[in-house]
């Protein structure tokens, strides 16, 4: 499902819309023999389908897929470009939303309000105690971003005005409204980010050359008291490295939530006190898929009506 206000934006065009019967993700075969059911001039996928060469073929009439998300490495886009098929995301309407839970995660790990939770349920709170489940400060601490874009900016923000944090980044290019705004330091490696930073946090999209970003050396690099904190894609981060750094206390903690294998989750993970998870939700607010929503019908409207689609991608 995905918020009706999309479906009446289309509607209200005088467009049929069909939306997916199915309470969870279509299959590859179910997605093909979906569009191939009728001549649809243009399709609104999530995240979570698979877009290749074989799913344009099956839809061949339509030459829009509108993604609901701002990332789009569900979507081959090598395949869509070879079809001329347009392909949108939802840029900025989540910006916010993203950066607040990216510092929920973050100070969820850090003063460690899991652990406190389930140590509240399980009733083995007896007495306050001066050294018991001692966490870590945020304020005046470093804050390393990868990956400083529009979520990483915001997430800066937050770190600078919220908590008088210290800003370094590693970007494949320098964001100067960062380091004017901000005093936000640029680092010429993602190492020097990893070796400086108390709380690293990861916006980077998913690209090959971002595959595993985070890998068992560069977890090494990273200060035994710091924390790791991932609300971009899965893959970026080798997801049994960080199971292992973990165990090892090669740092401090992790916060994620996003997975390498969605909806699974590394094995040895669950076990683990010194990590805290969330299933994918750090856009989840309804006024922000509303407006994920709105502006993927709003990208297809466009489309429809001849014009250049707002979020269109540069394929
Ligand atoms: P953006 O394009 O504004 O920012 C991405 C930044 O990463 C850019 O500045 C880019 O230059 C940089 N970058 C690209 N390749 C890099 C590399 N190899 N090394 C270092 N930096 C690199 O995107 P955004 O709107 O900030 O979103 C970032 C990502 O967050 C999305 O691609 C998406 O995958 C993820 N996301 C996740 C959720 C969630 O629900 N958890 C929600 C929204 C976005």
């Amino acid at each position: 499902m995905i918020p009706e206000t999309a479906i009446e934006m289309l509607a209200g065009k005088g467009y049929e819309v069909d939306v997916s019967k199915k309470d969870g993700v279509l299959t590859k075969e179910e997605l093909i023999s979906a569009l191939k059911e009728k001549s649809y001039d243009a399709v609104l996928c999530l995240l979570t389908d698979k877009i290749d060469g074989e799913i344009f073929d099956a839809g061949s009439n339509a030459k829009i897929f509108a993604n609901f998300a701002v990332g789009y490495n569900n979507i081959d886009t090598v395949a869509a470009k070879e079809r001329g098929v347009t392909i949108t995301n939802t840029p900025e309407v989540l910006t916010n939303t993203v950066a607040e839970h990216t510092f929920a995660l973050m100070m969820a790990i850090a003063t460690r309000i899991v652990e406190g939770d389930k140590f509240m349920r399980s009733g083995k709170f007896k007495s306050w105690e001066p050294l018991m489940l001692l966490g870590a400060d945020l304020t005046g601490k470093t804050l390393g971003i990868l990956g400083a874009g529009r979520i990483g900016t915001r997430v800066v923000h937050h770190g600078v005005r919220g908590f008088d944090m210290n800003a370094i980044y590693y970007d494949i290019k320098q964001n100067e409204y960062l380091e004017k705004n901000y005093g936000a330091k640029y680092c010429n490696t993602v190492e020097e980010v990893l070796r400086l930073a108390d709380f690293v946090s990861i916006h980077v999209p998913l690209l090959p050359s971002t595959k595993h970003l985070i890998n068992e050396e560069r977890l090494k690099e990273m200060k035994r008291s710091a924390y790791l904190v991932n609300t971009s894609r899965g893959p970026v981060i080798d997801e049994a490295a960080l199971v292992k750094a973990l165990k090892e206390n090669w740092i401090a903690g992790a916060a994620l939530d996003v997975f390498e294998h969605e909806p699974s989750v590394a094995s040895g993970m669950i076990e683990l006190p010194n990590v805290v998870i969330t299933p994918h939700i750090a856009s989840a607010t309804l006024k922000t898929r509303v407006k994920m929503a709105n502006l993927a019908a709003e990208n297809i409207i466009e489309f429809l009506e001849g014009k250049e689609p707002k979020n269109k991608i540069n394929l």
